[in-house]
Parts: structure tokens; C-alpha cells; sequence
């Protein structure tokens, strides 16, 4: 059984100064917590995390890294929480551990297959520091390699994980060698059956391959040798398993017809004319097969392996693959990142060197994009645990669903985008949501790895303040096409209103014609429009006129003897008008006179002055309501568009008296209220109402109410204000 001394000497055998004690604290800590717990095996537990530190260690990885593999189920699976380990360990190993405890969490998740994908980029997502996907790595190997006491469901499903979403990751990180071993476990425990036979297959072949390779090797290191072109060594090897098998199925052929079953190696001293020195002699010795040269040396794979590849024909016209690197070459094609990692950090003996770890940072993050798409990394690093860091999807998000599907969203997404990315029917009634089993508001921002639960209501129905809170376009438009619909409602009620009110005033029952359907809809046709429920909308919007529709409705004789405008002269109250032009339609629009039937009144929020620039806008109950063009309402009620229309100040020769607040500001002193009612009062204009204040900081207000016609009125009045000695500024108040 492997003991602690052991991880330590092979730490400070690559590491002379690793912090030993801090290994040693953190295996006291480790054993302490996982006391009385076994393994599968029936082995002490603590055997898993000293393997895992004992493989970080081989890899050469810091003392933190160790430590962190001795501790890294410490809150998975023991009653510490993070804090603990934060007091006892600092940030930097808490930190580690909390990345590696959440994507466990991914694992007993994630129970969906045909998701790997997003799987894997959530796992990616969640790791913040290069260092956790290491650990991660070495902790997945330890237990891939001892899984033969899992139950083979079990089995299956780590394995199936493992070569969906740990195996590709250590191959992008150039590791080669951690990759072939968690390729070949994954094929043993998933597909015990295939592998036994095709091992067994291979196995019969082993000692034609093995002699066959010796045979090669011999021949090869001769000739290097009679060409004196220097190499380090010659190595044979068989096709991995795994790769095998994945090459059989794939291309439908026999063992007997695979052409690099078996492979030269050969390593030279590092500079990479070697190589090309060893591929002549190589070629001078078989017979190469052309399209099958690659040269990674030149042009190093993304994963950063460099290689000379070439398969050459021998004389029984077997064929096979001669392999060609340098010694460092060869290290990276196995360790990948941590080999980088370490020629980084061995080349400083410290980690104060921001700059190379950044520059690691920034090799890790490279080789790890093309398994997502995404933007480029974060340029700035300012200490050594910030050049660590990764941020490789600063796009997206990933959450789960209670069901453990995996929801990629984009960052900002809140229960609302989840919830219409889901079903839209599941947006539709959503009506509150749990984030990790807590309630939480709608508008709460998920984060990666949360759980989210969606609670519904069977009549319950988005509201428009959900715009505010969504990020995902089909959010956006499934609420605006709900929105829409309501609003489709309230205009078909206004313009039920408003056609029976028009009614009245012919003398119609307006009963019996909304009832009457064959007519509604005849009138409904004669618009263009298929239903009367169509022509109340258009009513309602504002489009159609109610006087016409009672227009077409009794013919132009009967109109013409029931128009109430005939009989009795009507005014309009609100001294407004409103013109049929909507917006966007351009200045040709139709301007109609005569709309005095249309429901209209002053907005309270800006109290529109006559001669203002106003607007209006459609108002279920309300008919049309007039703005102020410059309250701050109106941005808002834009996003109607249809509901909007173009109003103008009838011409009128009573003069309509209005009140207004002004509020002027003034240097505190005496007498400034008697100026201003004064200047006020020497325009003969009313005042209503006056009162003075002082503000803490000693500023005079005024707030005067006057009684005026106009703006042009209201504009002489400011004028009149802003002209007494001691007035600062002078405003209008929207009431
Ligand atoms: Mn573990």
C-alpha cells in the first residue's frame, strides 16, 4: 500500500523545495476526516486521494497541486466544508477543491447521454484554474484503473463519461499518455466482451509483432549508426487497444489489414535536424508510402505535438509506422501541459514569474478552445493565482434541469430564459423558480452548475416586466408575441366600447349590431378584414373609424340624416384632435377631421400644455391618452407602436385656461417670492398657488402655479421668472 513518504519523495525529488509540511498537514487532515471509510475494494479510502497525489506528483505538479489531490473528496464525501479547509489550507487550496467538488457534482447530475458534449463544456466551464483539470485528470485515472469492484452499470456509465469528456480533454492538452491509458481502461469496462477477444487476437500475433519490431528496431539503429546520425533510442510498439478496435469498426476491415498495427519510435537528441537526418536514413532504407508522410514538426498539431510521421513498406511488403522526435518533443507528446508546466516553472524555481505563468495560462486556455467555441481570453493577469485562471466560455452558462439535462444559456440568463428554453408552455406559465432547491426571484442571474427548478401555474401568464429580466431571444419573443395577444385583447374590448358609444350617437342599438354577424362582418370585408373581431381591433387600435363603420352600416342617406355633427354642434372637451397618422407611416398619412368621438384625455404624468409636442397613445377604457413628447413615459409606451398615434391642438377660438407648476431655484434671499408673483403678476397671468422653501444646501425654491392658455403663454411667463434679480434656473414640474 502506498504511504505518504512515498508521494514525498517523489515530490522532492523533482521539487528540492516543496513546501513538505504542508503535504504532510494536509495528509494528517485527509486521514483524519476519511477515517472508517473504504473504497469498493474494501480498502481504506484513503488510499484514493494518496494514488491521486502520488500521480500529480509524478507529474511534477506544485505541492499545492498534491495537497489538493490528497484533499480533493474531503468535502465530497467527509462532513468538512470549504471554509474548514479555507482556515486550514488557504484560499488557494479551497479554491482548488471547490472546482473539483463542482464537477463531481456534474457527474451524479449529468444522468442524460446523448449530452456529452455539453457535458464536457460545462466541465470546462466550471474549471477556473489550470491546476483543476489536472487533479481532475489524475483523480479520474486512479479510478478508472481500480474499478474492477463497481458494479458494471457503474462501470459502464464512469467509462462512457470518460471517454466522452475526460479522455478528449487530456488529448487537447497534448497528454498523451494519460489519455491512451484512460482510453484503453474505458474500452475494458464498457466493452468487456470486444476487448477480451481482440486482446486475446492481438495476443496470438504478439510474437510475430515482437520479433517483427526487434527485427525493425535492429535494422534501424544499424544504419543510424552507420550513417552517424545521432539518436537517443529506438522503441517498438503494438497498436493501443482502444484505437485498434476504434480503426476495425470504423473502416470495416481485419486485424491483418490494419497497416501501423505495429510502430517504430525513433528519439533523437533535441534539435529537430535530427529528425530529419533519422527520416532520410529511414527512407533510404524502405520504400516510403507518399501520402502517408506528415510532417508535425513543421507544423505542430493543435495540441502542440510535434512528430515526424511516415509509413514505409518493408520487404514482405509489410507495412508499418516510423515515429520521429526529439526527446523533448517526446516528453510533451506524453505529459503535454504538465510537461509545459513544468519547463515553465523549473526554468523560474519560483512562481514569481507572472509572465510565463501567463504565458501557460494562455497555452492551456489555446489548446482547450477548439473544444468550445468562444471568445478570446482576458489579456490582463495581475498576481500568480490570476494567471491561473480560465474563463473559457466567458459567453455561456450551463445549468441542469431536475432531471439532470444540461441547459446552455448565455451568461445573464435568468429562470425566465430557462425556463422558455425548456418549452415554451413551461415559459409560458412560469410562475416562480428554484435555484439548488432555494426559491429565488426570476430575475436571479444563474450560474454554472445550478440546478433550476421552474414552478408553473396552469392559468398563469407571462408579464411584460419579463423583458426587462431575459437575455435569450426566444424568451424575448415568445413574451412579446404573448404580449401582443393581450394586447390584440384589450384592443378588441376598446373597440367594442368605442363603436357602441359611435352607436348611440347614430341612435343604432348597439346590441343589435354587434350581435348582427353577418353584418359586423360584411363591414369587416368591406376593410379587407376577415372577421368582425378584426374590425373591433382595428377599432381599438385606432385605425378604423367608429363613425365610419356606422357609416357603412346605415348607407350615406341614412348617415347622413342620424349625423349628430348635423344636428348639434359639438366641441371638443379636451381641446385635442386626433389625426390618423401613425407613426411611421410618413407626412402623406391621412389627416381626418372630425374624430372628436374618440375618448381623449390628458395624460396625469406630464400634463401636456396646448402647444407642446404631443403624442398619444391608445388606452384600454382610457380611449386615447395625450403625452407630453418629452415624458419620460413615453419611451416606454413606444414599444407599442401600433397603439400610438399622432395627435395635434385643435384649433380652437376659446381660450382654454391650464394650470402649471414652475419651479424656479434662487439664491436665498428676502423678498424673492414678492419678485416673482410680481413679474408674474405683471403679465396678467393667474397664480393659483405660491410657496417658498429653502434647501440644505441654502438654495431658494419656488414653486409657483400659474394659470396659463399655451406654451407660448407658459414660455412668457418662465421668461417673466427667469428675468428677477436672484433667479437661478427656472422649470416646469410634470404633475
Ligand atoms: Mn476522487
Amino acid at each position: 500500500m502506498i504511504r505518504i513518504d512515498d508521494v514525498i519523495s517523489t515530490v522532492t525529488d523533482n521539487r528540492p523545495q516543496a513546501d513538505v509540511d504542508l503535504i504532510r498537514r494536509a495528509y494528517l487532515f485527509s486521514a483524519l476526516h476519511h477515517k472508517g471509510q473504504t473504497r469498493a475494494s474494501g480498502e481504506p479510502y484513503l488510499i484514493h486521494p494518496l494514488e491521486v497525489a502520488q500521480i500529480l506528483a509524478e507529474m511534477r505538479l506544485d505541492e499545492v497541486s498534491v495537497s489538493t489531490g490528497l484533499l480533493h473528496d474531503v468535502v465530497e464525501d467527509t462532513l468538512v466544508d470549504l471554509d474548514t479547509i479555507r482556515e486550514q489550507f488557504g484560499d488557494e487550496i479551497s479554491m482548488l477543491v471547490d472546482g473539483l467538488t463542482k464537477i463531481a457534482h456534474i457527474s451524479d447530475l449529468s444522468k442524460e447521454r446523448q449530452q456529452a458534449e455539453n457535458v464536457r463544456k460545462m466541465v470546462l466551464a466550471m474549471i477556473t484554474d489550470v491546476r483543476v483539470v489536472l487533479i481532475k485528470l489524475a483523480d479520474r485515472l486512479h479510478n478508472m484503473r481500480t474499478m474492477q469492484y463497481l458494479k458494471p452499470e457503474k462501470r459502464a456509465r464512469i467509462s462512457q463519461e470518460t471517454l466522452d469528456i475526460y479522455a478528449p480533454i487530456a488529448h487537447r492538452l497534448g497528454m498523451g499518455k494519460m489519455r491512451s491509458e484512460l482510453e484503453d481502461l474505458a474500452f475494458q469496462n464498457l466493452h468487456p466482451d470486444e476487448y477480451k477477444r481482440l486482446a486475446k487476437e492481438v495476443d496470438a500475433r504478439r510474437p510475430e509483432l515482437e520479433a517483427a519490431l526487434d527485427n525493425i528496431k535492429g535494422t534501424i539503429e544499424s544504419k543510424l549508426r552507420e550513417n552517424e546520425v545521432p539518436f537517443v533510442r529506438v522503441e517498438g510498439r503494438v497498436k493501443r487497444l482502444f484505437s485498434l478496435w476504434k480503426k476495425l469498426n470504423k473502416q470495416k476491415i481485419r486485424l491483418e489489414q490494419v497497416y501501423d498495427l505495429i510502430a517504430a519510435r525513433i528519439i533523437t537528441p533535441n534539435d529537430k535536424k535530427n529528425c530529419y537526418l533519422a527520416l532520410s536514413v529511414v527512407h533510404d532504407i524502405w520504400t516510403p508510402v507518399p501520402e502517408r508522410f506528415k510532417d508535425w514538426i513543421g507544423i505542430p498539431r493543435d495540441n502542440l505535438y510535434q512528430s515526424l510521421h511516415t509509413s514505409v513498406i518493408a520487404g514482405g511488403g509489410q507495412a508499418f509506422e516510423v515515429q520521429i522526435r526529439t526527446e523533448e518533443m517526446h516528453h510533451i507528446a506524453e505529459e503535454g501541459v504538465a510537461a509545459h508546466w513544468k519547463y515553465k516553472e523549473s526554468a523560474l524555481g519560483t512562481h514569481d514569474d507572472d509572465e510565463s505563468l501567463d504565458e501557460l495560462r494562455r497555452t492551456v486556455e489555446r489548446l482547450l478552445l477548439p473544444l468550445v467555441e468562444t471568445t478570446e481570453a482576458n489579456e490582463n493577469s495581475e498576481d500568480f493565482l490570476e494567471s491561473l485562471k480560465l474563463d473559457l466560455f466567458p459567453k455561456d452558462v450551463y445549468a441542469f434541469t431536475p432531471m439532470g439535462k444540461v441547459m446552455q444559456l448565455p451568461r445573464g440568463a435568468t429562470p425566465i430564459d430557462f425556463a422558455y428554453a425548456v418549452h415554451s408552455a413551461v415559459g409560458d406559465t412560469c410562475t416562480g423558480a428554484k435555484i439548488n432547491g432555494r426559491i429565488v426571484p426570476l430575475r436571479t442571474e444563474i450560474k454554472n452548475g445550478d440546478v433550476v427548478e421552474i414552478l408553473t401555474t396552469q392559468n398563469s401568464h407571462p408579464g411584460s416586466d419579463w423583458l426587462n429580466h431575459v437575455v435569450t431571444s426566444r424568451a424575448r419573443s415568445r413574451i412579446r408575441h404573448w404580449i401582443s395577444l393581450q394586447q390584440r385583447q384589450e384592443s378588441i374590448d376598446l373597440g367594442r366600447k368605442l363603436l357602441e358609444r359611435e352607436a348611440e350617437r347614430f341612435r343604432v342599438t348597439a346590441k343589435k349590431l354587434l350581435s348582427n354577424e353577418q353584418e359586423m362582418k360584411r363591414i369587416a370585408n368591406d376593410y379587407g378584414l376577415s372577421r368582425a373581431e378584426d374590425l373591433l381591433a382595428s377599432i381599438g387600435y385606432g385605425k378604423t373609424l367608429p363613425r365610419n363603420v356606422i357609416a357603412k352600416h346605415l348607407g350615406p342617406e341614412r348617415f347622413a340624416e342620424l349625423d349628430p355633427e348635423k344636428r348639434q354642434e359639438t366641441r371638443i372637451s379636451s381641446g385635442v384632435k386626433a389625426v390618423r397618422k401613425f407613426i411611421g407611416l410618413g407626412d402623406d398619412a391621412i389627416v381626418v377631421k372630425g374624430v372628436d368621438n374618440l375618448l381623449i384625455s390628458r395624460a396625469r404624468c406630464c400634463n401636456p400644455l396646448r402647444g407642446e409636442e404631443i403624442i398619444g397613445y391608445i388606452s384600454l377604457g382610457k380611449g386615447v391618452v395625450v403625452h407630453n413628447r418629452r415624458c419620460k413615459n413615453v419611451n416606454q409606451l413606444m414599444v407599442n407602436r401600433d397603439r400610438i398615434v399622432e395627435v395635434e391642438w385643435a384649433k380652437t377660438d376659446r381660450e382654454e385656461i391650464q394650470s402649471v407648476q414652475i419651479l424656479a431655484t434662487t439664491e436665498n434671499r428676502t423678498g424673492m417670492l414678492a419678485g416673482i408673483t410680481n413679474a408674474i403678476a405683471e403679465i396678467k397671468t393667474g397664480i393659483r398657488d405660491a410657496r417658498a422653501n429653502v434647501s440644505k444646501d441654502d438654495i431658494g425654491l419656488i414653486e409657483v402655479t400659474v394659470e396659463v392658455y399655451d406654451k407660448k403663454h407658459l414660455d412668457k411667463v418662465v421668461g417673466a421668472i427667469r428675468h428677477v434679480p436672484g433667479v437661478i434656473a427656472v422649470e416646469r414640474v410634470n404633475t
